[in-house]
C-alpha cells in the first residue's frame, strides 16, 4: 500500500565520512566542491560528499604509486597482509549493523538483506582472499636447454577500480579483496549514487592496520573522476563493473592511455528456463527471486523467463499471484522484500520499459506503475506473452519487471536463450540430470545456476561471455587479474648434475 512507502523509519545510523580517503586521511576535494547523495525512499538529499575530479584522482594515484613503489605493502610478508585482511573482516562483523543501515539508507535495499546476507558475504570474501594471500606462488619450469627457469607471480602495481551502485559493498569486496591479497595498491572510484559505505569500510581497513596509500577511495562522477582513473598513465590495471556502454568507454580510455589491462563485468539479459518436468510452485518462487531480488537491479537478473508450453499457463497464473504478494515498502521495515529503485533516472527508465512492454502488446499481468507518490518505488510487474523481438526481451531493464516467454522444445529454447549480445548467467529449472548437463554446456554464459540462482560464494568465479564482460571475479580466477608473471631464466653449470 502507499502507506508502506510513505511512513518511514528513521535510519539507525549517522553519516560519518563524506570526504575522499587518500593516503590514509580524509580530505576535501581539491576543487572544494561537493555533490549530493540521496535517500531513494524519498529522493531527499542524504548527505553532501566530496566531488572528485582529475586532480583528486591524481592525488590518490600518487599515494597508491608511492605505497606500491616504496612499500611496505607489496614487500610485507604475505602472512602479514593476510592478517590485515582477517582483522578487517573482524571489524566488518563488529560494525555489521551500522554498515548495513548505511547501505540500505543510500541504496534502498531491504535492511535484512544488507545485514544478514550482504555484510556476512563481505566478511567471508575477505577471509577467503586472506587465505590466498600466502598461497600465491610461481612454478619451476622444465624448459629445453641447460637452464633453471622459474616464474614469479608479482602484484601488477596500482589498480584502478570503478564500481556500480547496486551492491556497493559487495562490489568493493570483489575488487579490493583479490587486489590486496596479491599485494597491489588501489584507487577505488565509487558510484556517484552510493559513495558512503566504501568510505566507511576503507576507514575500518585502516583501523585493521592497512598502511596509508594502499587503499584510496575517491567519490565522484563517471565522466570526470571515473574517466580520469581509466585513462591515468600511472594506473597499471583497471577493473570495472557497470553498464556495457560505459564498459566500452573505459576500455577505450585504457587503450588510448597506457594499455593497462582491463577486466569488465557488464550487463546481462539472463534466461531462466523452466522445463516441462518442473515443480511449478518451486519454479515460480525461484524465477521470482531470480528477477525481483535487489529491486531487479542485478546485472545477472533472470530477466527472460522461458517457460515450457505444458506448464506455461499455470506458471503465469502463479507468477502473477507471487508478484502481487511481494511486500514493497520502507526497506528498514521488517519483512519488506522490495525497496525503492536507486534514483529518479533508473525509476523513470523502468517505467519507460513498462510502457514499451504495454505498447509492444505483451500482456501486463500485474503492476505496471509506481507505488505511492514519493521516492522511487515500482510495483512488482509481470508481463506474459513476451516475444523475443520485443524491446523488453532484449534490453536490460534493471528493475522489478518479469518477462515470461513460452517455448516448445529444448533446442529451440537454447537457440533463443543464446540469441543475445549478452552472456552473463542463466538459470535452469528441471528434475532431469541429462537436461541440466546438456543445457549447462549449450548456454553461452559465464554462470549456469541449476535449480538455484544468485549463489555468490566467494570461491565461485563470476563474469560474462560476449558483451557481458572480460575476465572473471571471485575465486582463484580473480587472482590472475592482479598478478604479473615474470619468467626468470639462468644457465646451469654444465653439466648440470
Ligand atoms: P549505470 O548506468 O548503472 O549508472 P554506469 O556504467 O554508468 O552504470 O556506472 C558504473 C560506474 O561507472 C560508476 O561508478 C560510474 O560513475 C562510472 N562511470 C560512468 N561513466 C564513466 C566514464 N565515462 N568513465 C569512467 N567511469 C564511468
Amino acid at each position: 500500500t502507499a502507506a508502506a512507502v510513505e511512513e518511514l523509519i528513521a535510519p539507525p545510523v549517522q553519516v560519518s565520512y563524506t570526504q575522499h580517503l587518500i593516503n590514509g586521511r580524509f580530505l576535501d576535494a581539491a576543487s572544494g566542491r561537493t555533490f549530493p547523495t540521496y535517500d531513494p525512499r524519498t529522493g531527499d538529499v542524504l548527505a553532501h560528499v566530496a566531488e572528485g575530479d582529475a586532480e583528486d584522482i591524481d592525488r590518490a594515484v600518487a599515494a597508491a604509486r608511492k605505497a606500491f613503489d616504496e612499500g611496505p605493502w607489496p614487500k610485507m610478508t604475505p602472512y602479514e597482509r593476510s592478517k590485515i585482511l582477517l582483522r578487517f573482516a573482524d571489524l566488518v562483523e563488529k560494525h555489521n549493523d551500522e554498515l548495513a543501515a548505511l547501505e540500505t539508507w543510500n541504496c534502498g535495499k531491504p535492511y535484512e538483506q544488507s545485514a544478514r546476507s550482504e555484510l556476512p558475504m563481505l566478511a567471508r570474501l575477505f577471509r577467503y582472499y586472506a587465505g590466498w594471500a600466502d598461497k600465491i606462488h610461481g612454478l619451476t619450469v622444465p624448459a629445453d636447454g641447460n637452464h633453471h627457469v622459474q616464474t614469479l607471480h608479482e602484484p601488477i602495481g596500482v589498480a584502478g577500480q570503478i564500481i556500480p551502485w547496486n551492491f556497493p559493498l559487495i562490489m568493493f569486496a570483489w575488487k579490493v579483496g583479490p587486489a590486496l591479497a596479491c599485494g597491489n595498491t588501489i584507487v577505488l572510484k565509487t558510484a556517484e549514487q552510493t559513495p558512503l559505505t566504501a568510505l566507511y569500510a576503507a576507514k575500518l581497513f585502516h583501523e585493521a592496520g592497512l598502511p596509508p596509500g594502499v587503499l584510496n577511495v575517491v567519490s565522484g562522477y563517471g565522466p570526470t573522476a571515473g574517466a580520469a582513473l581509466a585513462s591515468h598513465m600511472d594506473v597499471d590495471k583497471l577493473a570495472f563493473t557497470g553498464s556495457t556502454e560505459t564498459g566500452k568507454v573505459v576500455l577505450e580510455l585504457a587503450a588510448r592511455s597506457n594499455l593497462k589491462p582491463v577486466t569488465l563485468e557488464l550487463g546481462g539479459k539472463s534466461p531462466f528456463i523452466v522445463c516441462e518436468d518442473a515443480d511449478v510452485d518451486k519454479a515460480v518462487e525461484l524465477a521470482h527471486f531470480a528477477l525481483f531480488f535487489n529491486q531487479g537491479q542485478c546485472c545477472c537478473a533472470g530477466s527472460r523467463t522461458y517457460v515450457h508450453e505444458r506448464v506455461y499457463d499455470e506458471f503465469v497464473e502463479k507468477a502473477k499471484a507471487r508478484a502481487l504478494k511481494r511486500s514493497v515498502g520502507d526497506p528498514f521495515k521488517e519483512g519488506i522484500e522490495q525497496g525503492p529503485q536507486i534514483d529518479v533516472e533508473q525509476f523513470e527508465k523502468v517505467l519507460r520499459y513498462i510502457r514499451a512492454g504495454i505498447d509492444g502488446n505483451a500482456t501486463l499481468e500485474c503492476g505496471g506503475e509506481r507505488l505511492g507518490s514519493k521516492g522511487f518505488f515500482v510495483k512488482p510487474t509481470v508481463f506474459s506473452n513476451v516475444q523475443d523481438d520485443m524491446l523488453i526481451a532484449n534490453d536490460e531493464i534493471f528493475g522489478p519487471v518479469q518477462s515470461i516467454l513460452k517455448f516448445k522444445d529444448l533446442d529451440e529454447v537454447v537457440r533463443r536463450a543464446n540469441t543475445t549480445r549478452y552472456g552473463l548467467a542463466a538459470g535452469v529449472f528441471t528434475k532431469s540430470i541429462d537436461v541440466a548437463n546438456s543445457l549447462s554446456r549449450a548456454l553461452r554464459v559465464g554462470t549456469v545456476w541449476i535449480n538455484c540462482f544468485d549463489v555468490f560464494d566467494a570461491a565461485i568465479p563470476f563474469g560474462g561471455y560476449k558483451m557481458s564482460g572480460i575476465g572473471r571475479e571471485k575465486g582463484i580466477y580473480s587472482l590472475n587479474n592482479y598478478l604479473q608473471v615474470k619468467a626468470v631464466v639462468m644457465p646451469l653449470k654444465d653439466p648440470a648434475w
